[in-house]
């Protein structure tokens, strides 16, 4: 039997798993869906900020009854009164024990989490926050658009294909855009592209991007070469591979 390593590591870096219920799924469309879990350890232990994720311990019946893998899903409400919190799913084409748990998810089952201590903040004196990602960074970058102070101007982009992308969770606020991007070329190509055409190089600029490896790789070009981001200024993060599993 092919050894669960992924658990072990985490039980010898002693990060605990937590239980979490399903309550309730919310569809925005009928491939990115809500799903909403209580989960009283959870809630009670983690303090919510923005991007900040988790590890989602989900069954992988191709490697064997009872393994399980973990995948990164980002917190979109966290919410210690109710001792609940939610993720937000895309449910995409190409099978995957993550995206296929959430396909067939139904109130009552269980799941367990462990969290994840990274945090992240913007330097002081950031005027201009630019988001750039797919629909797996959405959940993130609204929770961006909650948190950061009202002067603080927003500039989103997503790239996503979609028709019926308009319908998906977005935040909006006074100071800020979003811009929606179709794919041409390359992932993240026309979303670089994008970046560039709406935002000027200047002083109090912050990148974030995440999303597909080779879309992340596009925004981080155009936060460093375009922008003139240096590290301290920009963030960027791969979340998943086109055709390759996470592991
Ligand atoms: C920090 C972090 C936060 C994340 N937050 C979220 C989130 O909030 N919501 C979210 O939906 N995802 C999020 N992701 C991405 C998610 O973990 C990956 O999409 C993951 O690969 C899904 O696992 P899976 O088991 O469904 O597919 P895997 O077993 O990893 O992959 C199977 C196949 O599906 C393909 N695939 C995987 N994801 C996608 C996709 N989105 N679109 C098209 N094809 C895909 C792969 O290329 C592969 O061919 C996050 C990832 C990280 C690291």
């Amino acid at each position: 039997m092919a050894a669960n390593w992924q658990r072990g590591m985490m039980r010898l870096m002693r990060i605990a798993n937590h239980p979490a219920q399903v309550v309730a799924i919310e569809d925005y469309t009928p491939w990115y869906r809500r799903i909403v879990f209580r989960a009283p350890e959870v809630t009670a232990s983690v303090d919510g900020f923005p991007t900040l994720w988790l590890r989602l311990w989900v069954p992988h019946p191709a490697k064997g009854e009872g393994f399980l893998v973990q995948r990164g899903y980002t917190f979109v409400t966290l919410d210690a009164e109710t001792s609940t919190f939610s993720l937000d799913f895309v449910l995409h084409d190409v099978a995957g024990p993550a995206g296929d748990w959430a396909k067939t998810a139904s109130l009552g089952d269980t799941l367990e989490v462990a969290l994840t201590p990274a945090r992240i903040d913007i330097p002081d004196g950031t005027t201009t926050l630019v988001l750039a990602g797919d629909s797996t960074a959405l959940p993130a970058i609204n929770t961006w658009l909650e948190s950061v102070p009202d002067a603080v101007t927003c500039r989103v982009f997503v790239e996503e294909d979609h028709a019926d992308r308009g319908s998906l969770p977005q935040i909006i606020r006074e100071n800020g855009t979003w811009e929606w991007v179709t794919r041409e070329g390359d992932r993240g190509a026309a979303l670089a592209d994008a970046v560039r055409a709406a935002v000027s190089p200047g002083e109090g600029i912050y990148g974030w991007g995440a999303g597909e490896k080779t879309l992340v790789k596009n925004v981080r070009g155009a936060f460093r070469e375009h922008l003139g981001l240096d590290r301290g200024h920009h963030f960027t993060q791969f979340y998943w591979i086109e055709g390759k599993a996470t592991g």
